[in-house]
């Protein structure tokens, strides 16, 4: 099982995303908009704020990394808000 903090580096966040989801993510960062509600090498859950504030849920999956975010029900790839949260825990994780 891998990590979350192996599955969201920020080439593979971007390689996930979409280039302006992923800029978009990367401005949330830059205006302190995540706020880490919970933070392990399983599961990481957040609010993250671009525009609305929205709750965003990271796990770890075997197949890979496995997100959720209140934007929308049906998300294909990383909104900004996953990507937001992230880049957030990658910069946070256990050194
Ligand atoms: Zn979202």
């Amino acid at each position: 099982m891998p990590t979350i903090f192996e599955l969201v580096s920020p080439p593979a966040l971007e390689s996930l995303s979409t280039p302006s989801e992923y800029k978009l993510g990367r401005e949330i960062v830059r205006n302190e908009g995540v706020e880490l509600e919970e933070f392990g090498p399983q599961r990481v859950v957040a609010h993250a704020t671009g525009g609305q504030r929205r709750l965003v849920e990271l796990r770890a999956a075997p197949e890979g990394l496995d997100y959720t975010c209140t934007c929308s029900s049906k998300l294909t790839q990383p909104c900004k808000h996953v990507v937001a949260v992230g880049l957030v825990a990658w910069d946070k994780q256990p050194k």
